[in-house]
């Protein structure tokens, strides 16, 4: 690796986690559950110490959401792709529609297919850098969006289909960045290891009256639902600020430590108003080089949250992002099934937008070195 040039100190971010996910925790969050001592790890999650955390999580994501009277915010355990299964089994009544445009959405729409207990999944593809429109229809009871799919950098509008049925939205990387109207949405779910700068292992959903009720009425029903994956067990426990089994307690502490951080800066307001920054300093820059273009043509689809940068051929992404992980610059690597010649870049609430500018100028300067 000596052949790799040293970047100049004023071109390097003050935090070089740059990943979409894991993506950067604050240091400050790290610093105050090391505080904790001997109060917090280690300790039940059936007691007071850390359901009271739970609490302030539940009610924080409440209030940063604007959630209206009857929405409840529910947690469990296995991320999103097990709110996936869990959702094929609890929220899906017969058939869903999905709209699948990168990784992440068409691997729930896999996820449904073959399902013995439903019908075969209405699938509306779209190539990635662009995103399908659903399709309102009466034999329909649940519409699979995703906010912003990680795997290609666009973000789409949240909004309901003329018709009935659930709106059920995957926000993973979308959650605590772009803006959402709770009106829109049955379920708005995600897992907290991304914009909310927290750990893997649990998923949040915030729920409306119908999605309760449709919960509620698939449990008192015939279908057989595994425990682990039955909602309605997670509601009753979610109302009670604990998980059907045991959570991670770490994540559960750093994700109310964003949360609250977000809350007293602005709440969502200022996290949309943040990343929109970043999001203006990274395709700006993008959009001025010589050697890079955003790879979202549809400048109104572009993430804010994160950014998929396509280089000219005589740049190898590859070799860069090696010289920039070499000068601890990480995690920018493309998505590697989507095989181009790109680089993916973070902007999530916690990333500073300064340290994004020197991010464009480190990659300026190796390019032209490497
Ligand atoms: C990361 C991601 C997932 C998977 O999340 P896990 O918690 O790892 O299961 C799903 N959907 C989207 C949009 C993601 O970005």
């Amino acid at each position: 690796m000596s052949n790799i040039p040293t970047l100049p100190e004023e071109l390097r971010p003050a935090d070089g986690r740059f990943g979409s996910g894991p993506s950067k925790v604050r240091p400050e969050a790290l610093q105050a559950l090391a505080a904790t001592g001997t109060s917090f790890m280690g300790t039940s999650h059936r007691r007071h110490g850390i359901r009271s955390v739970v609490g302030r999580l539940r009610t924080g994501l409440a209030d940063l959401f604007s959630l209206p009277d009857g929405y409840e915010v529910v947690l469990g355990n296995g991320g999103t792709t097990g709110f996936w299964d869990a959702a094929l089994f609890s929220l899906i009544e017969r058939r869903s529609q999905h709209l699948a445009f990168g990784e992440f959405s068409a691997k729930f729409a896999a996820a449904v297919t073959g399902a013995p207990h439903l019908d075969e999944p209405h699938v509306i593809e779209a190539p990635p850098g662009t995103c399908p429109h659903l399709q309102a229809s009466p034999d329909i009871d649940f519409y699979a969006l995703t906010h912003n799919e990680t795997s290609t950098g666009v973000m789409t509008a949240i909004r309901r289909p003329a018709a009935d049925g659930l709106v059920a939205v995957d926000a993973t990387s979308a959650a605590g960045g772009l803006p959402v109207d709770p009106a829109e949405f049955d379920v708005y779910y995600f897992a907290p290891q991304k914009a909310f700068a927290a750990d893997g292992g649990l998923w949040a959903a915030l729920m409306s009256p119908a999605a309760q009720e449709r919960i509620g009425r698939i449990a008192s029903s015939e279908r057989w639902v595994p425990r682990f994956s039955d909602l309605s067990i997670a509601l009753t426990n979610s109302r009670k600020d604990q998980t059907y089994n045991t959570p991670a307690l770490a994540t559960i502490f750093l994700f109310t430590d964003q949360v609250e951080w977000l809350l007293t800066r602005g709440g969502l307001p200022w996290a949309v108003e943040r990343c929109r920054t970043s999001a203006g300093v990274v395709y700006g820059w993008a959009e001025q080089s010589a050697i890079a273009e955003p790879f979202v043509a549809d400048d109104t689809l572009r993430s804010s949250t994160v950014a998929t940068i396509d280089f000219v051929s005589e740049v190898s992404a590859e070799r860069l992002a090696t010289a920039l992980r070499a000068n601890g610059i990480i995690d920018i690597e493309g998505y590697r099934k989507l095989g181009r010649n790109q680089l993916r870049i973070a902007m999530f609430p916690a990333i500073e937008p300064a340290d994004l500018k020197r991010l464009t100028k480190a990659i300026d300067w190796l390019a032209a070195r490497v």
